[in-house]
């Protein structure tokens, strides 16, 4: 059918092309494996008399009126009646050949949606061609595409990569067993189904993909993940790391780092705590890489775990690489390391973007010679020119904030004898036990399930902004007993600079209304000497109020904290609420945070942000957070968030679709171990080349 958005006849290919490679439909099973957003029904002529407003419906009938109205606009109307109704047909954009093609006594047959207009029933940019010809037998699928690529030069492509691809089945017979469709027996058929369904099919099956043919794909899709995910800790089982044993460093007579760091520390390990120290220690000692993820709520106390397994790693004679998503972060963790293991004679090397040549310089050459037992940085630390004397541990802190370019180029800083070092990946916004265990088959789990003693639960309240007030009354009782507060504004996605008015304005205000009481601003926009400044200030307890954007987020330690305020905290997702509260409650003090929202102009909140503030009131637990937001968001979007934004699965939905997880996850080994082709191929064709990208 021609399209008025159509591109002229003779555009060069290349733009779609391009549009192609894009969205990775490089290969003919890539093209095969992109499946349709929905279809278009044009097996069926239905009369106008019959159809209703806001359908989208085909109908043949006779021009009987065309002009060119210039009125308000230029635009082509075309009135077409078909003998039960008439209805105009409105072009904004068209070419000379519309207007032949459309000119009074052709018949036509056009499809678009109905829709009651000025002049009667309209459609806006129909479809159209001339009336006759034979009617497709399968619904017209319509793809997911973008700009560039239009629908039209797409389904051809994916036609003919259809008929080209290898469908060979790669799942062998035995294991379609349970779980999985009888009906839809080849993948050959599932696809060409997808692609061109039946016009008798239940649209309801295609659209909540519960029909057979989906089964079967998402079936497909999740085996794929399950055997990389078992390839890659196979892979791994055959990598050499260094073994981190015994006390190189100190000798044999006197205590280990490790030992003399415990013994140094203000506080006693928790039980959890050292559990989990013995899971990594009991990694660091084998030679092959460790690939371990320790979950533990915010506050629980995962960075001296982290130095502890760091003086693991000296101790044997090796060096360790610290890794924190910002810069605020990594200089935090410095400063804490640094009066941890400096004192006991451990040089640590800082590493950051910002940071001046000469002193960078002088760092590079620390870690080059080996000097410098501990890293700590920001991603400045994977940069090439970054070589190390002997890595043979990475950690990395608030890993879901990495993309998985940068973990791979972390694990890739081979020791010379090509061992990969040890990976501890450390994360504040858990994922939920089963969900981590069934997803994630090359991946060691450690979880902090405990919190420090002695830390009062934080009260959360929901606050109408109407009252906002009360919350600075309630500000100025805080610092009158020596407490400081934080004061977090939201980002709005569109437009920086309008947060940058936000806290800006909220920090004038709060300075207005606090006379005499230190009102410090953090943003993002900040030059990065000035951020660590006014952080200093407030660490110091110097400045007792913080107005910031969300750059405090992740892993600000700040003991005196005792109150969060949240300003348009229905904006923020559930896990960064989580995540902003508990930069209060580190201290004994009884701590509050109070999540300030505003319904705009709608006369309550929606039903999301409403789920969200609720979940926050009712529970303090990381754990239970997680579980909530995987209730509000779907599994999918909750690993695809964490997953550097892109979603690791296209069709399947870990939870509507357990039960075809749990069948991928029992004949996955089973497959790899007695098909290893089949299993090779079955990977490769599902992933391609993103295959290595899972794997990290
Ligand atoms: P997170 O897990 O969020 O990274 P931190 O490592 O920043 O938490 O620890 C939070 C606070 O708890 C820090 O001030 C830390 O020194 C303190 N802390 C950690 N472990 C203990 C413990 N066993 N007993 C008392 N305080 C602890
Ligand atoms: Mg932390």
């Amino acid at each position: 059918m021609t399209t008025p958005s159509a591109p002229p006849p003779n555009k060069p290919l290349s733009v779609p092309a391009k549009a192609m490679r894009k969205l990775g439909l490089d290969r003919d099973i890539d093209l095969a494996l992109h499946l349709p957003l929905r279809y278009e029904d044009e097996t069926r002529i239905v009369r106008l008399v019959n159809a209703r407003d806001g359908e989208v419906v085909q109908f043949e009938g006779e021009v009987v009126y065309s002009e060119i109205s210039i009125r308000s606009r230029r635009q082509l109307l075309v009135t077409v009646d078909d003998g039960s109704d008439t209805c105009v047909l409105r072009f904004l954009n068209f070419y000379p050949s519309h207007q032949k093609t459309l000119s009074v006594g052709a018949r036509v047959r056009v499809r678009g949606e109905l829709r009651g207009g000025f002049l009667g029933r309209e459609m806006m940019h129909p479809h159209f061609k001339l009336a006759g010809g034979e009617l497709p037998g399968a619904l017209t699928p319509v793809y997911p595409t973008s700009a560039g690529l239009p629908q039209v030069y797409l389904r051809k492509a994916v036609l003919s990569g259809l008929a080209r691809a290898d469908l060979s089945e790669t799942i062998p017979a035995p294991f379609l067993s349970q779980n999985m469709p009888q009906r839809m027996s080849s993948l050959r058929e599932a696809l060409q189904f997808l692609h061109h369904p039946t016009p008798d099919v239940a649209l309801q099956t295609l659209e909540d993909r519960s029909h057979p043919a989906w089964q079967r794909l998402k079936a497909e899709e999740l085996l794929a993940q399950q055997i990389s995910q078992l390839q890659a800790r196979r892979v791994r089982a055959a990598m050499r790391a260094p073994a981190l044993k015994g006390s190189v460093l100190r000798g044999a007579q006197q205590p280990s780092l490790h030992a003399q760091l415990l013994e140094s520390l203000p506080f006693k390990l928790t039980a959890a705590q050292q559990r989990v120290g013995t899971e990594i220690d009991a990694d660091l000692v084998k030679n092959v890489p460790m690939h371990r993820l320790l979950q533990g709520d915010v506050g629980a106390g995962k960075t001296v775990v982290a130095a502890l397994a760091a003086s693991r790693c000296i101790d044997a004679g090796w060096q360790c690489a610290l890794m924190a998503p910002t810069e605020i972060l990594a200089d935090q963790h410095f400063r804490k390391l640094l009066s941890w293991l400096e004192p006991l004679g451990i040089k640590t090397a800082w590493l950051t973007g910002s940071q001046k040549p000469k002193m960078r310089r002088e760092m590079l050459a620390l870690i080059e010679s080996g000097e410098a037992g501990l890293v700590i940085g920001t991603h400045a630390v994977i940069q090439d020119k970054v070589k190390f004397k002997n890595l043979a541990l990475t950690i990395i802190d608030e890993q879901h904030r990495f993309g998985v370019a940068q973990r791979l180029a972390l694990r890739s800083k081979m020791t010379d004898d090509g061992q990969e070092p040890h990976l501890l990946m450390m994360t504040a916004t858990p994922i939920p036990r089963t969900l981590a265990m069934s997803y994630y088959a090359d991946l060691d789990v450690s979880t902090l399930d405990e919190l420090p003693p002695g830390r009062t639960p934080i009260v959360t309240k929901v606050v109408n902004d109407a009252r906002r007030d009360e919350v600075v009354a309630r500000i100025q009782a805080q610092i009158a007993e020596g407490r400081q507060i934080y004061w977090v504004c939201p980002l709005i996605e569109e437009s920086e600079s309008i947060d940058l008015v936000n806290a800006t304005q909220t920090h004038e205000d709060l300075s207005a209304a606090l006379p005499g009481v230190g009102v410090g601003l953090l943003h993002s926009r900040m030059p990065v000497a000035e951020k660590k400044a006014v952080m200093s200030l407030f660490t110091d307890g110097v400045m007792a109020v913080l107005v910031s954007t969300t750059v405090i987020e992740v892993g600000v330690d700040v003991p005196n904290a005792s109150l969060m305020v949240i300003e348009h905290a229905e904006r923020f997702g559930l896990s960064q609420l989580h995540q902003l509260r508990g930069r209060v409650g580190r201290g004994a003090a009884a701590s509050a945070c109070v999540l300030l929202y505003s319904t705009g102009d709608a006369p309550r909140l929606g039903e999301v942000a409403r789920a969200r503030l609720k979940a926050m009131v009712e529970t303090n637990d990381g754990f239970e957070i997680a579980r909530r937001d995987l209730e509000i968001r779907g599994p999918g979007e909750f690993l695809g968030a964490r997953q550097s934004g892109a979603a690791m699965l296209r069709f399947a939905d870990l939870e509507t679709d357990a039960a075809l997880l749990a069948w991928a996850r029992e004949v996955a080994p089973l497959i790899l171990n007695q098909y290893p082709e089949l299993a090779e191929r079955h990977v490769l064709r599902w992933m391609g080349s993103k295959a290595e990208f899972l794997k990290a």
